[in-house]
């Protein structure tokens, strides 16, 4: 059991729902928090701005890689590789439908732009993610336009990874880390595409990174790795963020 300090560092406090930026749209609630769901969908029901609280399948409920038929894979703890807290088994999963899949989370992202890209015919399907890589996302946004950068959006090329879809590129040119936080809900590959045309130039690159690093040092409990990607022939560039908690920049 979670002691009250977990309870309190991990708060449902519904003042901090809508995030730093203000902007977060939805609340994913572990299992021990599930008890919550119910006094908080009646608190909130009828809020002016659609707020959704998921409450998470247990990390439990995957059996041999698999929570129902789709695939996962084992997370580097249930592999005997622990290298620091940060790195232990998510808490559990949120279940994606075809009906829920366009929820939005946040002001600009939905639930569908995290989803691991496999298993394309399989339902539901399930994601690990956290609140403050959202967040961190939204005041990445902000930061953007308060420099004069437009941005109305910024594209996902790739959000949650589960295990089993992570390890297919490990060891690749700009390829994954055994480790990665996209097992992890906390990491985002991420895009400006404000011209539509699928890919962000070098300059953007640089622009979100800055951006990236500013949100960074306005918000260091938002910590964690910046990591700047040039376009390939086939890809865009994409700026990697994530929230682990420590500096990391690559
Ligand atoms: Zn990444």
């Amino acid at each position: 059991m979670p002691g009250r300090g977990a309870w309190a560092q991990d708060s449902i406090a519904t003042d901090t729902l809508a995030g730093r930026s203000g902007k977060l749209l939805a609340r994913f609630l572990a299992p021990r928090h599930s008890m919550a769901l119910e006094p908080l969908k009646r608190l909130f029901g009828d809020s002016a701005k659609p707020f959704t609280f998921f409450s998470m399948r247990p990390f439990a409920e995957k059996e041999k890689g698999k929570v129902g038929s789709y695939r996962l894979g084992r997370w580097p703890e249930e592999k005997g590789r622990l290298r620091a807290a940060t790195y232990a088994n998510p808490e559990g999963f949120i279940e994606v439908t075809r009906e829920n899949a366009d929820t939005k989370v946040s002001e600009h992202f939905r639930l569908r732009d995290f989803i691991t890209h496999d298993q394309q015919n399989v339902w539901p399907k399930y994601l690990v993610l956290r609140e403050p890589l959202l967040d961190k996302l939204e005041l990445i946004i902000d930061e953007l336009n308060a420099r004069g950068v437009p941005a109305t959006r910024l594209r996902v090329m790739s959000g949650f990874r589960s295990p089993q879809y992570n390890e297919r590129g490990v060891g690749r040119r700009g390829g994954r880390a055994r480790d990665s936080r996209h097992q992890y809900g906390d990491a985002a590959d991420v895009f400006l595409d404000e011209d539509g045309d699928g890919k962000m130039s070098t300059r953007d690159l640089l622009k979100l990174a800055a951006a990236a690093e500013a949100v960074e040092r306005k918000y260091p409990e938002l910590v964690g790795g910046i990591g700047k990607y040039r376009a390939t022939r086939t890809r865009s560039a994409w700026v990697h963020v994530d929230v682990r908690g420590q500096r990391a920049r690559w």
